[in-house]
């Protein structure tokens, strides 16, 4: 593609999960029944103003059948550059994956591949790797290397998904360092997660290659675009947004708007047995000072302050900045009056209450 046609900036927000199929099988099971590849799309396209929107668990045949039925309608078309049309918005195909190594806990994988075919041809190797193959961010029965390999060679994109959080994040509870599991040449950006930012991120060396992204990991509707990534792009496809994370030919992030990281779920260390966020701030608590309990959840400003190798946060000098955003629906309408001042973005309309953000 030349370099010097027109780039416009889109909005993208890459992590979203189907709930159920239009047949009424459940997809993700902890996702909202509303949640159908045709609902996405509408939700992005009329009232979200998202362009371009990654819709997680493609890899189900029950929402590709879906799919098929969106294309066959005439109601969506699938675009050259890879990627479904509907309307002004695109949609991208992915899936999220569970792997467990020796290493550490289980960790989320997501996988992006550029058009309906390819995504089909993943679900055939996926298939007896999985238990159930219908069902979202399963556990796989590979390593992290393996599928990464495989889904390479079929065209595809791997992104480690929120990659700090203690729950099923690789940074958070996996390994120390990304290129223990994966080859780091291999992977296409980074998802942040709900309790981190550019500025933590910043204290590891080895994530100064890549793109970041803040994707909202929606499991309800009203969870669209609560996080999202201004991209600049000649036109919202898989071939365009795969230029932009690698920088290619002026495509480029713009920003990310993200939660302000201490709004997120695990940001500090967390006691499951009194239910209490604790400061991890100066050294890492190994059992809870109020009550005595070692069942601590490592909170991701703690792990990161574990992991970093360098006393300050360096970005290099590509890296776009990082808006900070509180949910309105974070505001109960007293605490909204004092809110005030206090930079509240909702520039994507984010709606619902505030849930297993992560
Ligand atoms: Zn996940
Ligand atoms: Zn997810």
């Amino acid at each position: 593609m030349s370099g010097n046609c027109k780039l416009n900036p889109y909005f993208a927000d890459l992590h979203v999960h189907i709930g159920r199929s239009e047949s009424g099988q459940p997809i993700k099971i902890s996702g909202s029944k509303e949640l159908t590849f045709r609902s996405i799309a509408r939700e992005a396209s009329q009232r979200k103003g998202i362009q371009l929107i990654g819709i997680i668990d493609c890899h189900s045949p029950a929402v590709q059948t879906d799919i098929m039925n969106c294309l066959d309608s005439g109601e969506m078309v699938e675009v050259a550059g890879g990627g479904i049309r509907y309307g002004d918005t695109t949609l991208l195909l992915g899936t999220e994956m569970e792997v467990r190594e020796s290493t550490g806990g289980p960790f989320h994988l997501l996988g992006y591949l550029p058009d309906l075919k390819s995504m089909m041809e993943w679900t055939s190797w996926m298939k007896p790797r999985v238990t159930n193959i219908t069902l979202s961010s399963q556990r796989i029965r590979v390593t992290a290397a393996e599928l990464q390999a495989e889904l390479l060679a079929r065209g595809g994109l791997l992104i480690p998904a929120h990659v700090f959080t203690p729950h099923r994040g690789l940074l958070g509870c996996a390994a120390d360092r990304l290129d223990e599991l994966l080859d780091p040449a291999g992977i296409a950006a980074i998802e942040l997660g709900l309790s981190a930012d550019t500025e933590m991120a910043g204290y590891l060396s080895e994530l100064d290659r890549y793109s970041f992204l803040t994707n909202s990991d929606a499991h309800s509707t009203g969870m669209i675009g609560r996080e999202c990534n201004e991209l600049l792009l000649a036109e919202p496809s898989f071939q365009e947004w795969a230029m932009a994370l690698r920088g290619e030919a002026e495509r480029r992030i713009l920003a990310n708007y993200g939660l302000h990281p201490q709004l997120g779920k695990y940001h500090t260390t967390f006691c499951t047995s009194c239910n209490k966020a604790l400061s991890d701030k100066s050294s890492p608590l190994s059992v809870c000072p109020l009550c005595g309990s070692a069942k601590l959840v490592r909170g991701v400003s703690g792990r990161i302050a574990q992991l970093a190798d360098r006393e300050n946060s360096v970005q290099p000098a590509n890296r776009p900045p990082y808006r900070q955003q509180v949910p309105l629906s974070f505001f109960s309408w007293s605490g909204a009056r004092h809110a005030g001042s206090a930079a509240v973005r909702n520039r994507n309309g984010n709606a619902g209450a505030p849930s297993s953000a992560s």
